[in-house]
């Protein structure tokens, strides 16, 4: 039994969403949250309530993603969607400098990191703060920090959104990261929709959150609220059919490099890099330089980069890893081994995006279940 805390004492009604736009969007962050766009649920900037996936649903599986009609006007009734807030924090390219070439020289133009307005994430799940943790860690409290994350990072109002319900690929619950959201919020809300009522308790994470709350028109929660959206969390844990034994994990792996099922993989990989693309906390980037045709402007850009390439562990002589089986071992190792000895927690928070979104349904979660079932080095 999942238990809702106890400053979970406001109920907020369904149509004072627009409301808390409104407030949050008039201390000035920038708002961003979830919206349809192109069959799927993204995020993006929102200006106000009526943008929002109101009665959408996803339906997710391996390889597979698509939006239905709910027959509730739920507004956060969904799952993930491709995008995490690591588009936002840790953008897919951005432009590091520029220069002009005076006479015999260049002179850089703009190196400073550019300033982005402070952001409000609407609609953020258990497992995406959980990723915003891990990308903390390995961005900004580790020997050097990114200072393009930190500026964009720096003050973000969180509004989380508790999960009433999970998609297929979810496995937050096996990761320890979900489906309960529990610090790393300014508010959290938890959906409470049936025929004729329609409302949100929500918690408030801080003291910003409370300022935020005591501009909007809302109840106290009663006991039977707080029983409602316990049992809404509770069917969230309960609903997901995917699951990885983390137990001796990193030994399992490191012990299993030559382990059989890594050729069967690589047999289906595409080396596609869509898992990595989608995956909140994959951090890898690559530098590009550019020039016009005539040679007198030049660009440095950061663009995401990822394992699944050949390029990216090339260096003279050639790529480190030139098969698929070295990469996708390299990727599925770093996430859930490696990345415990380098940053002290798994790489995974189970989100299940790398399931949904790989065009052959490679799923991480039986990946190590075949390597576990098969283990020939004996514990763990
Ligand atoms: S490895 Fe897959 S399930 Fe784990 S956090 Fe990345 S995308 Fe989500
Ligand atoms: S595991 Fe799937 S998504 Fe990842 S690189 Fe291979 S084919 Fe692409």
């Amino acid at each position: 039994m999942i238990t809702v805390a106890q400053e979970q004492q406001a109920i907020l009604q369904a149509n004072q969403l627009g409301k808390l736009i409104q407030v949050v969007s008039r201390k000035g962050y920038e708002i961003l949250g979830p919206t349809v766009r192109d069959g799927a649920i993204v995020y993006d900037r929102l200006e106000s309530a009526e943008e929002l996936p109101v009665g959408w649903t996803d339906e997710q599986g391996p390889g597979r993603y698509r939006l239905k009609r709910r027959e509730d006007q739920a507004v956060f009734g969904y799952a993930v969607g491709p995008q995490s807030w690591k588009k936002c924090l840790h953008p897919a390219t951005v432009q590091l400098w520029s220069a002009d070439r005076q006479g015999a020289t260049f002179r850089i133009l703009d190196n400073e990191t550019k300033p982005t307005p402070p952001y409000a994430f609407l609609g953020v799940r258990a497992c995406e703060l959980a990723a915003i943790a891990v990308q903390d860690r390995v961005l900004l409290e580790d020997k050097y920090r990114d200072p393009i994350y930190e500026q964009r990072r720096a003050n973000i109002f969180v509004i989380a959104v508790q999960c009433t319900q999970a998609a297929a690929t979810c496995f937050c619950a096996s990761m320890g990261t979900g489906p309960r959201a529990r610090k790393g919020f300014d508010l959290a809300l938890t959906e409470l929709v049936a025929p004729g009522v329609h409302r949100f308790a929500v918690e408030t994470g801080s003291k910003r959150g409370a300022e935020v709350l005591a501009e909007l028109q809302t109840a106290s929660a009663t006991d039977a609220d707080r029983r409602e959206a316990e049992a809404a969390l509770d069917g969230a844990a309960s609903q997901q059919v995917r699951s990885i034994d983390t137990q001796g994990i990193k030994d399992l792996l490191y012990q299993n490099f030559d382990h059989p099922r890594w050729d069967d993989v690589a047999a289906r990989c595409l080396t596609c890099a869509n898992c990595t693309m989608v995956c909140p906390t994959c951090f890898c980037t690559t530098v590009e330089d550019m020039t016009d045709v005539t040679g007198n402007h030049a660009e440095r850009w950061r663009r995401w980069d990822s394992c699944f390439t050949q390029s990216f562990s090339y260096i003279h002589g050639g790529s480190i890893r030139a098969s698929s089986k070295a990469r996708y071992r390299q990727w599925m190792t770093h996430k859930l081994a490696s990345w415990i000895d380098q940053f002290g927690t798994s790489g995974c928070v189970g989100c299940g995006r790398c399931i949904t979104w790989c065009p052959v349904g490679i799923d991480i979660t039986e990946e190590v279940r075949a390597i576990r079932e098969e283990n020939t080095h004996g514990k763990p």
